[in-house]
């Protein structure tokens, strides 16, 4: 069958673009060098009977209707706002930062007339605010800092707050209320029925073919398509020509806990200062589902391994313009996602993109072009990739 558009990679982002492409009548491949569709937002039930999230805890949220939208074709929702609590000396104490943090870290009374004349006192200000310790530093002072951040940034991401771009910290600030959710979007659901029957849905389409366990770069010079929608690691498809991007990894320890009804007070307690992973996450408080035991997973950040989070800090930055001006010349290639646009993009996020990048692959091919040679291989067209 001719292949109007390859698809590399079956996230949130290529999975989203195929099923535009297809809703438009084109032919679109989908390929994953995975084994199962969903990217890192893939679930499955473990060994058992317990769904789990193998690439760690995906909660979705989103500001916008029209994400929502679109997502809720393929699924029904189960209203679940997240919380996460920190272990600090001892407690567990709530995060992002509110007045009952405050208060029982200090063994204060603040309400929320007070709470910002206690962050004015402590705050130190910082001109500029470029990194993430000047975010933190900035608004809550420096022991909050070194309470929180400094440690937990360092097992993150293997770098110091001073070395991290202010959009890091600046994801989870703090708040002068008694608000305990982790996210305060306005639709805040997890897909009922798990995030891989969601992408089962979005894939079947009569238009849509997908194959797992096949790597691009295997398999390149026989794959045709008249366009590429990529969504892997940019360096990659330039065969690194500039040097590496630099993504940070995780290693997943998950474990299953029998005939425990509950092992934690909330989806997920970070570690700040505590042991060499992150977090621990417990999927049932996510996904709901009763079981008579719980399975939960541990979050070891490394810098080897599949690359999950770009890492934003200035020279990077920079290193990845250079890309982007190659992906830009490649006319029969649209970048889009985490991996290819080197973005700390949240899964609404990544699907906004896909929308966008999807628009453009239709202009890029054109109508006309939609209606002829399909099997030769890419051609040059009219509109640039994103
Ligand atoms: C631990 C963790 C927790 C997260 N939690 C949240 C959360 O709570 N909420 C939220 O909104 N977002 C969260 N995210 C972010 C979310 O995972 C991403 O926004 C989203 O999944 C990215 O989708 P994507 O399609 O761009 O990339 P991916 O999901 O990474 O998909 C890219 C796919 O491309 C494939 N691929 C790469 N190279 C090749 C190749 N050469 N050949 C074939 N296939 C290839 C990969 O195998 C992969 O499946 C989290 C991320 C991580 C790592």
């Amino acid at each position: 069958m001719k292949t109007d558009v390859l698809v590399v990679g079956a996230g949130f982002s290529g999975a989203v673009v195929a099923r535009q492409l297809a809703a438009q009548g084109l032919q679109v491949l989908v390929i994953d060098k995975r084994t199962h569709i969903g990217g890192n937002a893939h679930d499955r039930t473990d060994a058992h009977g317990v769904l789990v999230h193998p690439y760690g805890p995906h909660i979705f949220h989103t500001n916008s209707l029209r994400i929502f939208d679109f997502l809720s074709q393929f699924t029904a929702w189960r209203p679940y706002e997240h919380r996460v609590l920190a272990s600090v000396d001892g407690q567990l104490v709530p995060l992002p930062i509110n007045i009952d943090t405050v208060n029982r870290l200090y063994g204060l009374d603040l309400d929320e007339t007070t709470i910002q004349d206690f962050f004015d006192r402590v705050r130190e200000p910082r001109d500029p605010v470029a990194t993430s310790e000047d975010v933190v530093v900035n608004a809550v002072g420096r022991d909050l800092y070194e309470t929180f951040f400094r440690n937990y940034t360092r097992k993150q991401w293997g770098l110091d707050p001073s070395e991290l771009s202010a959009s890091v910290a600046a994801r989870v600030p703090a708040r002068t209320n008694h608000d305990d959710r982790y996210f305060t979007d306005r639709y805040q659901y997890m897909p009922r029925d798990g995030y891989t029957a969601l992408f089962e849905r979005m894939l079947s389409h009569p238009n849509i073919r997908v194959e797992v366990g096949m790597d691009f770069f295997r398999h390149r010079g026989r794959l045709k398509a008249r366009h590429i929608a990529y969504t892997g690691p940019v360096d990659a498809f330039f065969d690194h020509c500039h040097g590496r991007l630099p993504y940070r990894s995780l290693r997943f320890e998950h474990e299953h806990l029998p005939d425990t009804p509950r092992f934690q007070p909330v989806g997920a307690v970070n570690y700040p200062n505590e042991h060499a992973f992150t977090r621990i996450t417990e999927f049932r408080h996510i996904t709901g589902q009763a079981h008579s035991g719980t399975s939960i997973v541990r979050e070891y950040p490394q810098d080897e391994g599949d690359p999950y989070y770009p890492v934003p800090r200035p020279e990077n930055e920079r290193l990845f313009k250079r890309y982007d001006a190659l992906a830009r010349q490649e006319h029969d290639a649209t970048f889009v996602g985490r991996l290819a646009q080197y973005r700390y993009y949240n899964m609404d996020q990544c699907v906004g993109a896909a929308l966008k990048a999807a628009e453009y692959v239709l202009a890029a091919l054109g109508r006309d072009a939609m209606d002829t040679a399909p099997d030769a291989p890419v051609q040059p067209a009219a509109a640039s990739g994103m």
